[in-house]
């Protein structure tokens, strides 16, 4: 029976009520409590999220508020689970709110990083309120967030208390009472990226989870690069480097920072990556206030879209294409295309359309029209020098140009003849990609080594030694000389 529970501080971890409940209980020794609060008493309690309970644990934690709001206001989740996709998102929770331990594999959970043990944090000032307002101290979750070493309020430095969270301590319940000495001074803060960077992850913390969003994080800061130098005027072109390059920079006094690298960034953007502070950097960057960052949404039109119509609105106007290219800033041949109805993602030919009622000249002149988009999307696919060059397929193409699949092959016999023309095998792709990667690292002013070959291209050591020998058609011999001797 569990006479006495005492009730959750705001922004408390759940494990730190426990352990006020146990300090306060009575109990001659750990084990006796494990045995009244865990379904198992020889379970580690878990800091950031919950155990398997008893019903009488789970009658005392859930006397004030459902269990799902102990997940919400009083464990990890908000943190781990709010920028998983929708499922994922809602599996992981369900899995909390019904105690199952599964919750471990459907949350990003890092491990602690080169097997750094990490212990719970306080802030001096926090404690210091708190014992004064409640008469005693409590672990707070916003000092726990990986990636925040600054009180978003106090503007002061988080101390390491020797209560580990990771590691392989013995299982115990110890309070923020016990632990944090009694006098402690607090160290300010005076890195102003640093403390921007913490009130904006507790912002983004605090609030709650949107639990039925189906956008995904990807696809959220992707439509924020809308009319930024880092799309192209129709959007359809994200230039990654140039991000990469400002990122850094904007984050170059930012200290302990693990999320430096192209590849991150582009795993972000491709949902492959959700880790909470990563995100929060890209969004801080993009001037994504932390409202909209938890209550995302995606505009009506994209980019695309609304250039298209402008496109339209601009020749009923009576502009000529030259000139309405010339006022959007876009290729000539592009506005003209779209202009015409040739490229495009909501006006693309229907498929009965493809198959019925053209005649073979039509296709004749389509192919003679579509001929520069191709030679334009050949272009855009072996890179400008800035984004990553990608396979030249038709396949590609016609993703680049909008047509349905087989379009190309089946239709457009000039067309395919010259993206035949551009084909490489593996070997050979690869060969243009690493060249394209030594040239980044190079226009960085750094040394060039396999390590950042590798990072820029997510190729495999294997994968680089097969394409050796085609090097030299893709770059000059200085440069061949290098990454010959990059392992
Ligand atoms: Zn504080």
């Amino acid at each position: 029976m569990i006479a006495y529970f005492p009730t959750a501080y705001p922004d408390e971890l759940l494990y730190s009520q426990l352990a006020r409940f146990y300090t306060k209980s009575g109990y001659m020794t750990y084990t006796f409590a494990a045995e009244e609060l865990f379904a198992s008493k020889t379970v580690r309690p878990d800091m950031d999220f919950i155990n398997s309970y008893t019903s009488a644990a789970v009658q005392a934690i859930t006397r004030n508020m459902p269990m799902e709001a102990v997940i919400e206001k009083h464990t990890m989740f908000p943190c781990y689970g709010r920028f998983l996709p929708k499922e994922r998102r809602q599996k992981a929770f369900q899995s909390l709110v019904s105690m199952k331990g599964n919750y471990h594999n459907l949350l990003p959970i890092s491990q602690s990083k080169n097997g750094k043990v990490r212990c719970l944090r306080y802030c001096p000032a926090c404690t210091a309120n708190d014992r004064d307002q409640y008469g005693e101290a409590y672990w707070h979750r916003i000092h726990q967030l990986i990636g925040i070493h600054v009180c978003p309020v106090h503007r002061c430095y988080l101390m390491d208390s020797s209560v580990m969270i990771t590691g392989k301590a013995t299982p115990s319940f110890k309070t923020a009472e016990e632990m944090i000495p009694q006098a402690e001074s607090c160290i300010l803060a005076d890195n102003e990226i640093e403390i921007r960077v913490a009130v904006y992850m507790a912002e983004v913390f605090r609030a709650d989870v949107d639990m039925n969003s189906s956008i995904t994080v990807g696809e959220f800061l992707h439509s924020k690069m809308a009319y930024t130098k880092y799309r192209s005027v129709r959007g359809e072109q994200r230039n990654i480097a140039l991000f990469h390059a400002d990122f850094t920079e904007y984050y170059r006094g930012l200290p302990r920072n693990w999320f430096t690298e192209l590849w991150q960034i582009q795993k972000v953007l491709t949902n492959d990556r959700m880790n909470f502070f990563e995100i929060c950097l890209m969004a801080m960057f993009l001037d994504i206030t932390s409202d909209e960052l938890v209550h995302m949404e995606l505009p009506e039109k994209t980019q695309q879209q609304l250039f298209d119509e402008e496109v339209y609105r601009l020749h009923e106007q009576g502009l000529k294409y030259p000139a309405i290219a010339k006022a959007l800033s876009a290729p000539y041949v592009i506005v003209k295309a779209i202009g015409e109805q040739r490229y495009g993602t909501y006006h693309k030919p229907t498929k009965s359309s493809l198959k019925s009622g053209m005649k073979p000249q039509n296709w004749n002149q389509i192919d003679e029209n579509t001929l520069p988009l191709v030679k334009e999307a050949i272009r855009q696919l072996q890179g400008d020098g800035t984004t990553r060059p990608k396979k030249v397929t038709a396949f590609a193409v016609e993703k680049i140009l909008y047509f349905s699949s087989k379009k190309i092959s089946l239709y457009l016999p000039k067309c395919l003849a010259e993206i035949q023309r551009h084909k490489e095998s593996q070997e050979q792709y690869w060969a243009r990609k690493v060249a394209w990667a030594a040239r980044q690292v190079e226009d960085r002013g750094v040394t060039l080594t396999w390590r950042k070959v590798r990072d820029l291209t997510n190729m495999r050591r294997r994968d680089f030694e097969a394409c050796l020998p085609y090097i030299s058609d893709y770059a000059d011999s200085e440069l061949v000389e290098q990454i010959i001797h990059l392992l």
